[in-house]
């Protein structure tokens, strides 16, 4: 890796899909997980701090930008490791484009990320706050990781438990924040179709349309034309998916909700809480469809705030604020960002 490979003062509102915020004083390319190691070693010879990108749809930038190394994720790879009757085991680049990988393994006739379609970003980034939508997440499937280990400066492999998997966390966004640079990642797909009942949306998506068969060409179908309603093209609109995680409330504040909002929805979750779409308690504070400080709460899913004409992430935050304190004032329930800064 030449240091001709590193460029200087890089606009990072090119490489987020909310295309905000500042530049990157150094960014490169890897391309290997070779690559990974040198830009490492050469941003610590200079005490540069180091941010690893993918495809930047869970990411915000400040205004400052970041003073030091991007390390963007290019490494690809597609290979079987074991197949039989029953699964297929597959480790894939950090560098490929999730969809993609989606879109291949589907037209393998292979189950268990089918329901993750069109959810944008590289898979490298998938394992970062453990991606789920319509009833799979991530950590269904994946067996293992490699990553480049920045504490220890050895590749490792990370077996599914080490990555602490749970809602929309692990350990690369919680108790290890930045310590690992995933280089790949295994997953075990099933040979068998999708089988019903699927998601309560899913389900309901197929009940009206009279959908019977199920294969994850179908399941992967739908997932994208609802999908296609509630989340914006980050390409015309530009925006980071749900900007805020749905609210995990506690069985008295459950109670105390429905004493006043009874018709406010609620899922058990496997621990005795409550998951609260966020969504329907932004939609409370009537912020649907509005635009505050250059951002837009989308018309069709108050989860997602669009970068109408934001001059920058003052803009953002400034909107943010206004979002949660409202919540807050109305239901008592404190809501928080799902996308990461840098
Ligand atoms: C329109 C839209 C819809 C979305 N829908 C969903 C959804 O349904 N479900 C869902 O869960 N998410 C969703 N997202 C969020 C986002 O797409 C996912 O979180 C995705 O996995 C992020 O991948 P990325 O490569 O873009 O990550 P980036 O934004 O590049 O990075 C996100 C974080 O992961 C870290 N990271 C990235 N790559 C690596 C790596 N190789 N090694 C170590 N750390 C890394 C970064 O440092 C950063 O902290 C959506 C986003 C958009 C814009």
């Amino acid at each position: 890796m030449s240091a001709m490979d590193i460029h200087q003062q890089v606009p990072l509102k090119n490489y987020t899909t909310m295309r905000l915020g500042g530049s990157a004083a150094y960014f490169a390319e890897a391309h290997t997980a070779e690559d990974v190691a040198t830009l490492h070693r050469t941003a610590n010879a200079q005490h540069l701090p180091i941010f690893v990108l993918g495809g930047g749809s869970n990411t915000i930038v400040r205004d400052e930008g970041f003073a030091g190394l991007i390390v963007h994720i290019k490494i690809l790879g597609f290979e079987v490791l074991a197949d039989d009757i029953y699964s297929m085991t597959i480790k894939i680049g950090a560098g490929e484009n999730w969809d993609k990988v989606v879109e291949r393994t589907v037209v393998s006739n292979l189950s268990g990320i089918e329901a993750l379609s069109a959810i944008p970003g590289t898979a490298g980034g998938a394992p970062v706050q453990n991606i789920g939508a319509y009833g799979q997440e991530l950590a269904d499937t994946l067996v293992s990781l490699e990553a480049y280990d920045t504490t220890t400066s050895q590749i490792v492999t990370l077996q599914n438990a080490d990555c602490q998997f749970a809602y929309r966390s692990s350990i690369f966004r919680e108790a290890e924040t930045g310590r690992y640079i995933i280089t790949s990642i295994t997953l075990k797909l099933s040979k068998n179709l999708p089988n019903p009942p699927f998601y309560e949306a899913l389900q309901r998506y197929f009940d009206e349309r009279k959908v019977t068969i199920f294969t994850q060409q179908v399941v992967r179908d739908a997932v994208i034309d609802i999908r296609r309603d509630k989340l914006p093209n980050p390409i015309e609109f530009p925006n980071a998916g749900s900007f805020f995680k749905n609210a995990i409330i506690e069985d008295w504040q459950l109670h105390d909700l429905k004493k006043q909002y009874p018709d406010a929805p609620s899922y058990e979750m496997s621990d005795g809480r409550f998951k609260i779409p966020t969504g329907w308690l932004i939609e409370q504070t009537g912020f649907k469809g509005q635009v505050l400080h250059g951002m837009r709460i989308h018309d069709k899913n108050a989860l997602v705030l669009i970068n109408h004409e934001a001059t920058g992430y003052a803009d953002l935050a400034a909107a943010r604020q206004e979002i949660v304190d409202a919540v807050y004032g109305k239901f008592r329930i404190p809501i928080e960002q799902e996308p990461l800064e840098l």
